[in-house]
Parts: structure tokens; C-alpha cells; sequence
């Protein structure tokens, strides 16, 4: 059966329309998301264009800041601090790749961690770790997909969470298998997956007989830029697969990880590409905002 993380994204936007609407009526305001991107990378323009819209879509207030790409790091790191303190500014999103005079990890860290959307300031993903939420108390559902951490998680690995959800399959015990072991979706992913009680193995760019070790795995989750690395004698009969790879070929077209034609018959669930991961991992950034900016409220 096919994940569509473009419907479950459409499902999931509509309801943040409603919730943000109802924000503006109790806090006589609606979040506020800046995105901050660096010179004009064609691919980056593109990613931003679809947070605006997706921000516009959801009723949240966002600000698009076109930055030189010869901006110096101290500059770059001085607008960061104005929007840090700024009360009007609830989540604050540098688009990376950054020029590469800038060192990315001084500008993430730049970035005042309540208002890390992509929850990738040191504090949320440490809190991440050290954290053990109550996951008994919680009902994972697309709408909530991830009990309450206290902090902001990846947008990436929370999207999944809510494609598991609409599977209606218990994560409890089940073996899963992440290939891939980035900041950004592998590793917050195997912790998530931990704490809904899976097994989790991590597979990554050295790891030795990788059809084997995804063949172990009820869930197969794989983020890796490599089109049609996962063939069909990776996956074991029933597995759920998320294809988090995406990657332009020459002809033009998108591709995943996973060959997703020799795959979709064997696996129980399987994500597509395009139309899969990706809007979810934009509809999680408007969540982080929602959430940063009540997060916020309730302190202030
Ligand atoms: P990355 O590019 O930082 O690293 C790739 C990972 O793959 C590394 O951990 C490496 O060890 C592993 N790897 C490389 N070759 C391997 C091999 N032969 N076998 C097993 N593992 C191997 O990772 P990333 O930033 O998570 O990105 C991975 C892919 O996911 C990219 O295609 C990226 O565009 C995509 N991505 C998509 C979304 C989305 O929203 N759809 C979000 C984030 C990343």
C-alpha cells in the first residue's frame, strides 16, 4: 500500500489553518517564521519558495530575507541575533547549504534554541537524547505523532513518525532498520524509534552486507542520496519502507533510495518519491512553528 505523504501533508496543513486561526482569536496574534537564505542557489530558492507557501497556506506569518552570498559570518550572525530578540519572531530557519566561508555550526548555534524550527541548535538535539517523554500516555496519530519532548525535534524524522501513524501498525518491539546516520533525519530518527520501543539498528556507508541487515527489518527507513540503492532482496516480505533519498538523475526526473518499482509489491507500505517524505518534512516546520510560538506564549 502507498504512504502519501502528500495527502496526510494536505490533512495535516488544513488542521494547522484551524489551530493558528484559533491562535490569532486567543493571543491576538499568529506565528511568526523568518527564513534567512544566502546567496540565490537555485535549489535553495526552491525550497524556500515552498515553505512561504506552505507558511501562507497555514495562516502563519513568514518573512523571506535574501542575503548576499559574499555576506560575512559575523554579519550573517548579527541579523540571527536581531530576530533572537525580537518578540514578534517565533521561528527562525537559516536555509542550508551555506557559502562555504560560513561555517554552519557557528550559525545554527547563532539561532536562540526556543526559536529552532528545525530543531538543529545543539540544546534541542541534546534535549532529544537525554530525554525519555512518557511514551506509554501518548496515541501517536498523523496530527501527533511524537509525545512532548520539550524541545523542538528535526522536521524530517517527526514527519515520519506521522507516515508510521497512518499506518495504524503498533511500533512496539518491532526491528527497524535506519540507513543513513546524518544530524538531521538518521540519528534523531533511530532515538524516536527507540523510544516508541522498536529495535534499532543504524546502517550506514561502511556497514558490510547492507541487503542483509535490511532484510532483518519490519521498518526500513532510508536517508542516503543514493538513487536505487535499496533493491528488491533488501526488503523482508510485509516490511513498512520509507524512502527519505532524493536525488535528481540525468534525465531530469527524481529518484529515491529505494527502488521503489521492484519494492512496492513485497513491501506492506511503502512511500513514493516524489510525494512521499518531502512535503512532510515541510509540514513539520509549520508545526515547529505552531509549537515554538506556544511554547513561547505559555512562558511569557
Ligand atoms: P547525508 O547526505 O548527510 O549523509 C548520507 C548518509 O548515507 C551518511 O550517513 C552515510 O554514511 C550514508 N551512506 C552513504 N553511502 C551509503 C551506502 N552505500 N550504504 C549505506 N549508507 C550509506 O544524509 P541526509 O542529509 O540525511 O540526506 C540523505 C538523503 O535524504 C539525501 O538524498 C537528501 O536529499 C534526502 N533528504 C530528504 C529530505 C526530505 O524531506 N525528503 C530531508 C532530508 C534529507
Amino acid at each position: 500500500m502507498i504512504i502519501s505523504g502528500k495527502d496526510i501533508a494536505a490533512q495535516l496543513r488544513s488542521d494547522m489553518q484551524q489551530q493558528v486561526d484559533a491562535m490569532a482569536e486567543l493571543y491576538g496574534r499568529t506565528p511568526n517564521l523568518v527564513v534567512i537564505q544566502v546567496g540565490d542557489d537555485p535549489a535553495s530558492s526552491i525550497y524556500v519558495r515552498n515553505k512561504m507557501r506552505a507558511a501562507e497556506f497555514c495562516h502563519i506569518r513568514s518573512q523571506h530575507i535574501l542575503l548576499p552570498a559574499d555576506i560575512t559570518e559575523q554579519e550573517l550572525c548579527g541579523q540571527i541575533d536581531r530576530l533572537n530578540n525580537d518578540d514578534d519572531v517565533d521561528g527562525i530557519l537559516v536555509q542550508l547549504p551555506l557559502p562555504a566561508h560560513i561555517n554552519e555550526e557557528h550559525v545554527i548555534r547563532a539561532i536562540r534554541a526556543e526559536k529552532d524550527v528545525d530543531g538543529f541548535h545543539p540544546t534541542n538535539a541534546a534535549h532529544l537524547w537525554l530525554h525519555q517523554p512518557l511514551v506509554k500516555a501518548h496515541v501517536a496519530t498523523i496530527y501527533n505523532p511524537v509525545p512532548d519532548y520539550g524541545c523542538t525535534i528535526a522536521c524530517t524524522p517527526k514527519g515520519i513518525l506521522s507516515l508510521l501513524a497512518s499506518t495504524g501498525v503498533e511500533l512496539d518491539g518491532k526491528r527497524a532498520v535506519m540507513v543513513g546516520r546524518s544530524d538531521i533525519v538518521g540519528k534523531p530518527m533511530a532515538k524516536l524509534l527507540m523510544d516508541r520501543q522498536c529495535t534499532v539498528t543504524v546502517a550506514h556507508s561502511h556497514t558490510r552486507d547492507l541487503p542483509a541487515v535490511c532484510r532483518e527489518a519490519d521498518i526500513l527507513i532510508v536517508a542516503v542520496g543514493k538513487p536505487k540503492l535499496i533493491t528488491c532482496d533488501c526488503i523482508k516480505p510485509g516490511a513498512i519502507v520509507i524512502d527519505v533519498g532524493i536525488s535528481r538523475l540525468p534525465d531530469g526526473s527524481l529518484s529515491g533510495d529505494v527502488d521503489y518499482e521492484a519494492c512496492k509489491d513485497i513491501a506492506s507500505f511503502i512511500t513514493p518519491v516524489p510525494g512521499g517524505v518531502g512535503p512532510m518534512t515541510v509540514t513539520m516546520l509549520m508545526q515547529n512553528t505552531i509549537d515554538c510560538f506556544r511554547r513561547r506564549r505559555v512562558k511569557s
